[in-house]
């Protein structure tokens, strides 16, 4: 069976990964490990922003695709962007087959608040489900509380639940529904 492969990217913590595996494997109805290797985004730096730039880090994913691999998401820690916006919590291929996520603005630390491990761990989630849900080829939905609502603030994405709406779970395509759970 094809997996959902964790990628490590720079210097993430890996027990935050790990931690991460057994709920999206319960939302998302497949199986996940957590690939041993890590990727460098030192290649993806621009100094002129001081950031990551989202787009090269998911071309550079998909060179390790392999057989086994059902979909990719990279995890790092840095901050990400794409060119037209002044940051991005993720960015994801539409259809697959790679994602990626940043955890450096779901902490609240990031805006001068006290941490809050279980909201991080909550937002963590969410993003991880929101960028798969568009490698599953679902675009933004109009409804706040759905997954797939699109968030350019984590108020936004604390209002919504981990969980795909009725109008996307209905749009995901009968092939993409190989292994995705009731739950949805
Ligand atoms: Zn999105
Ligand atoms: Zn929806």
């Amino acid at each position: 069976m094809k997996l959902l492969q964790l990628l490590p990217i720079g210097n993430v913590d890996a027990g935050l990964i790990v931690d991460m595996c057994p709920a999206i494997e319960a939302i998302l109805g497949v199986p996940c490990n957590v690939l041993p290797d890590r990727l460098d985004p030192e290649f993806a730096f621009h100094r002129e922003r001081q950031q990551y730039h989202s787009s090269e880090i998911l071309k550079r994913m998909q060179s390790r695709i392999t057989a086994d691999t059902w979909r990719m998401l990279g995890i790092a820690a840095v901050d990400l962007y794409v060119p037209i916006l002044t940051f991005v919590f993720g960015e994801a291929q539409m259809s697959g087959p790679c994602a990626v996520l940043s955890s450096h603005r779901l902490r609240q630390e990031f805006y001068g608040l006290p941490c809050d491990l279980e909201l991080f761990r909550h937002r963590m989630i969410k993003e991880a489900i929101h960028e798969l849900g568009h490698t599953l080829n679902l675009r933004h939905c109009d409804d706040y509380r759905c997954v797939m609502a699109s968030s350019h603030a984590v108020e936004r994405i604390d209002l919504k639940g981990s969980a795909l709406c009725e109008s996307c779970r209905a749009a995901l395509m009968p092939s993409m529904k190989v292994g995705v759970a009731q739950n949805w």
